[in-house]
């Protein structure tokens, strides 16, 4: 047996007390897709976009311990007016709008009182449709593929325009004989399937889940004309405040890497009204920060309860994050 976990875990314990007080005042926003209270084998969910159920409620009652966690509306007013933030800001965060949110999630989080918001992909939620990653992920499992072959094939298409990656989807889906063309069949399972309307509602009025947009067709906006941005954001956004009954004013880069976004993207949301827009570049906040460019920490990975807790403390996960400059970063 190795030791290095043993060591790791026994270093984070001593040092994330004291990494989180290093980073006080810094705002962390965790970014969360699914939630899965199954055994999953071969590429079904290996990359881990559905976090263990059990993993999700240890982490819930750290947070509630040991941070200031706030709703993105509470967050945003304060970076925009200057107001302060109190000493360990955090904010929950869910995207595409898996139906686990609701299931899985939700009860926990009123549970322990934690806000959170979940930034909807409209067309997935809506009409059922899968978002082009899961299509992907469901015809190589089905297949037997490798997770390097997995990998490659959407590190290769995410950053092409939008109509290649589907066609390219489409002709994967046909190679395989496995096509994932609805989510709401009888026999998809759980980890795919989509929020309805009803659940929306239900969280929405309870005023502790609150809800963004991430487009309609989980378009990545980077390579995309203005205008196609705008009518992406239009109908997502109209969908959204339609069935919530709530402005919708925050939202959500579809995979969020550099690249994917871009100062026209964020002048258009400006021009629409949105007050924000989260990134999955990675890391903790310093303030000040713009609401239009937050980074996030994946909570979508593997790793040990300690380890968790030593990255929300310092932004790393790594032996290097606890010896190296995260710890000692002015
Ligand atoms: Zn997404």
């Amino acid at each position: 047996m190795s030791l290095r976990p043993v060591i790791q875990d026994t270093a984070a314990i001593f040092l994330n007390g004291i990494g989180r007080h290093l980073h006080r005042g810094q705002l962390r926003v965790l970014m969360f897709h699914g939630l899965t209270d199954c055994v999953h084998e071969g590429l079904e969910n290996c990359q881990y976009k559905h976090l263990d159920l059990n993993r999700f409620e240890s982490l819930v009652i750290h947070l509630a311990a040991n941070y200031d966690v706030l709703s993105m509306d509470e967050v945003v007013e304060c970076l925009q007016t200057g107001a302060s933030l109190p000493p360990f800001p955090l904010v929950i965060t869910f995207d595409d709008g898996f139906d686990s949110n609701y299931k899985l999630a939700y009860p926990i989080l009123k549970r322990y009182g934690l806000p959170a918001i979940i930034y909807l992909a409209t067309q997935f939620v809506d009409e059922k449709i899968p978002i082009w990653v899961d299509r992907v992920d469901y015809a190589m499992h089905r297949a037997g593929r490798s997770k390097q072959n997995l990998v490659a094939f959407k590190d290769h298409l995410k950053v092409r325009p939008h109509a290649e990656i589907l066609a390219a989807v489409s002709l994967l889906e046909e190679e395989t004989g496995h096509r994932l063309d609805r989510v709401d069949k009888p026999h998809i399972q759980a980890i795919y399937r989509a929020l309805n309307w009803d659940q929306v509602r239900e969280m929405a009025a309870s005023d502790l889940i609150s809800f963004g947009s991430h487009t309609h067709s989980h378009l990545i906006m980077g390579r995309t004309s203005a205008d196609v941005v705008r009518n992406e954001l239009t109908e997502s956004r109209a969908i959204v405040e339609r069935e919530t009954g709530r402005p919708c004013h925050h939202f959500c880069y579809p995979n969020g890497s550099t690249g994917d976004f871009s100062e026209v993207s964020e002048q258009i949301l400006r021009e629409m009204g949105f007050r924000s827009s989260i990134t999955t570049l990675g890391g903790l906040n310093t303030l000040p920060v713009s609401p239009f460019l937050l980074r996030r920490l994946g909570m979508t990975n593997n790793l040990r309860p300690k380890q968790f807790e030593q990255y929300l403390a310092v932004g790393d996960a790594s032996l290097k994050g606890i010896f190296g400059r995260h710890l000692f970063a002015t």
